[in-house]
């Protein structure tokens, strides 16, 4: 049997395809549907209200939401993981999307021109050969 350390509370358990014990995992459960049930009854709560009416940390909350697991209702906004703004789906905001993009295109292209000067030399050299 394979043992693990539960990434939150660091007991030994059987692995699973979770990072979680048992325990933990149930305890997450709980604490997603308490968040799901306040969320149908409260139209425009902030973290802040949710943890507190709960008692789940925002810490939690906020993965739930990043995750994609829990989806924002009404106003409920998080802020973006990378720069802070508040948006209300997935782990970034517009901008640092767009950003991310850009930084993304550039190092791709600069793999292409690893790509194209290794292909160049490649032929010159069969040229030389050749010649
Ligand atoms: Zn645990
Ligand atoms: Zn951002």
């Amino acid at each position: 049997m394979d043992l693990a350390n539960c990434t939150v509370c660091g007991r030994l358990f059987a692995r699973s395809i979770h990072s979680v014990c048992s325990d933990c995992l149930n305890a997450e459960e709980d604490d997603f549907e308490k968040i799901r049930v306040y969320l149908r009854e409260n139209d425009a709560p902030d973290l802040a209200d949710i943890s507190s009416a709960t008692g789940v940390a925002e810490t939690r909350i906020l993965s739930f939401l990043r995750s994609g697991r829990l989806i924002s209702t009404g106003s409920l906004s998080y802020p973006c993981s990378s720069c802070g703004e508040m948006i209300q789906t997935g782990t970034i905001c517009a901008v640092c999307r767009v950003k991310n993009q850009l930084i993304f295109d550039q190092v791709s292209q600069s793999l292409r021109k690893v790509d194209g000067s290794k292909r160049n030399s490649y032929y010159s050299k069969h040229r030389d050969t050749n010649s």
